[in-house]
C-alpha cells in the first residue's frame, strides 16, 4: 500500500465575521497519493478555494488534521509552515498572481530568493524553466507585456522554482482563451508524468474528466469522490 502524500482528516474552516460564525468546510476527509492527478470540481462558493489554501498551507484550518508527507501541519507556526510550502508545494493561481514590477525571470526566480539559493544558481534554474514552459524570448518583459497564457506559464515556472513534489492549482485555465487553456493543462498534464503530484480546481466538467481522480465539493462537504 502507498501512503498517501497528504491526508485530510475532518476539516473544518470557519470565518468569524463580528459576532458571527460562518462555517465553509463542514468536515473534509481526503487522501491524495504520490504522482496523482486529482482534479476538485463544484459549484461557485462551494468552498474550492479554501479547501486548496488549506492543503497549500496559505491558510489554516480551524479544526481537523492535515498530515503532509505523514508530518502533522495542522498546528505548525506559521514561519515553519511558509518554509515548507516554499519547499514543498508549488501554488498556482487562477489571476496568475505575477509581480508586474519584476520582470518574468525576477518573478520565476522569487522562491529561491526566499530559499536562500545563490544568485547565479537560481537564474540558471530559472532560465531552464522559463525554456520548457517556451518563455525563453521574454525572460527581461514584465508580465504585464505577455498574453495570459504566457503569464501563467511564467506562473507555472515560479511554482516550480524550488522543485517541489506537489503542485496545487486553482482554476488555472479559468481567465484564458481556451487554446492557452489546453496548452496550461498540457504542461500540467506533463509535469504530473514526471512525477508531481497535482491537484487542480476546475469547474469545467471536461478538464474534470481528465483527471484520474475527481473531487466534488458541494457547500463545504465531499459530495463524490
Ligand atoms: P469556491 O472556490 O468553491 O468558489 P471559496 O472557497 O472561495 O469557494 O468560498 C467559499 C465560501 O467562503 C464563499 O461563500 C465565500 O464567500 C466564503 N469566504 C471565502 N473567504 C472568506 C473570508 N476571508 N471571509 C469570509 N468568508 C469567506
Ligand atoms: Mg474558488
Amino acid at each position: 500500500m502507498k501512503t498517501s502524500v497528504i491526508t485530510l482528516s475532518n476539516i473544518t474552516k470557519s470565518y468569524f465575521l463580528g459576532e458571527t460564525t460562518i462555517e465553509i468546510l463542514h468536515g473534509i476527509s481526503l487522501k491524495i497519493y504520490p504522482g496523482e492527478f486529482a482534479a476538485i470540481t463544484g459549484p461557485s462558493g462551494s468552498g474550492k478555494s479554501t479547501l486548496l489554501h488549506i492543503i497549500g498551507l496559505l491558510d489554516v484550518a480551524t479544526s481537523g488534521t492535515y498530515l503532509l508527507h505523514d508530518k502533522d501541519v495542522t498546528k505548525l507556526k506559521e514561519d515553519r509552515q511558509a518554509d515548507i510550502r516554499n519547499h514543498e508545494i508549488g501554488f498556482v493561481f487562477q489571476s496568475f498572481n505575477l509581480l508586474q514590477r519584476a520582470s518574468v525571470l525576477e518573478n520565476v526566480t522569487l522562491p529561491a530568493v526566499y530559499a536562500g539559493t545563490p544568485t547565479t544558481i537560481r537564474e540558471d534554474r530559472a532560465k531552464e524553466l522559463l525554456e520548457k514552459v517556451g518563455l525563453s524570448d521574454h525572460i527581461y518583459k514584465r508580465p504585464n507585456q505577455l498574453s495570459g497564457g504566457q503569464q501563467q506559464r511564467v506562473a507555472i515556472a515560479r511554482a516550480l522554482m524550488n522543485d517541489p513534489s506537489i503542485i496545487l492549482a486553482d482554476e488555472p485555465t479559468g481567465n484564458l482563451d481556451s487554446k492557452s487553456g489546453k496548452d496550461v493543462m498540457e504542461i500540467l498534464r506533463g509535469l504530473n508524468k514526471q512525477g508531481k503530484t497535482v491537484v487542480i480546481i476546475t469547474h469545467d466538467p471536461a478538464l474534470a474528466n481528465q483527471a484520474r481522480k475527481v473531487v466534488t465539493i458541494r457547500d463545504g462537504l465531499i459530495a463524490k469522490t
